[in-house]
């Protein structure tokens, strides 16, 4: 299974923004794995929902062999994120469940884990999610740059780079 595409996390971390924001609530997402076209599937359930608590159903239309039900993702409005008693009691289906705790920050926190029957295991969000705390491709077209610059200017910020690289900037 590939990682969730980091546009995915961005879109959802709006969305709980704007429910916190316009309800005042928590929030539900699932994420679903089509097989069929090897792709992710966002989908918002019917649920119910208040500032400290949500409970979400599933969508019928992904209810067969073509779907996985890979991931349920819930926020916290004021709150930072944790699995709660009640997470703990909701979360029992064999599949990854992440919060997104603190929705109103502009730097929200994530946590994830796995749930095997019931029993959870948290794990590092950047095993399921692509990028997230360090978007490689373009740090290193930057870090590529900075090495060009540096190599530009003075010997003194070249001989600083050099050191750390080992010598010679490429
Ligand atoms: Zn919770």
């Amino acid at each position: 299974m590939p990682l969730i595409p980091f546009k995915h996390l961005l879109n959802i971390i709006n969305f709980f923004r704007k429910t916190e924001n316009e309800c005042g609530s928590e929030a539900l997402v699932n994420v679903y794995w089509d097989k069929h076209d090897s792709t992710y599937i966002i989908d918002i359930p019917e649920q119910t929902a208040s500032p400290a608590s949500v409970h979400g159903s599933t969508n019928p239309a992904y209810s067969n062999d073509r779907y996985i039900h890979y991931m349920g993702i819930h926020s916290h409005c004021n709150m930072g994120a944790f699995f709660s008693e009640a997470d703990n009691k909701d979360e029992q289906a064999t599949r990854v469940y992440t919060v997104i705790g603190n929705v109103r920050s502009d730097f929200p926190e994530i946590k994830a884990r796995i749930s095997n029957g019931g029993t959870h295991l948290e794990i590092d969000p950047n095993t399921v999610f692509e990028d997230y705390n360090r978007k490689k491709a373009q740090s290193n077209a930057w870090f590529s740059q900075l090495q060009k610059r540096v190599g530009d200017i003075t010997g003194m910020l070249f001989g600083i780079f050099s050191r750390k690289n080992g010598g010679g900037v490429k």
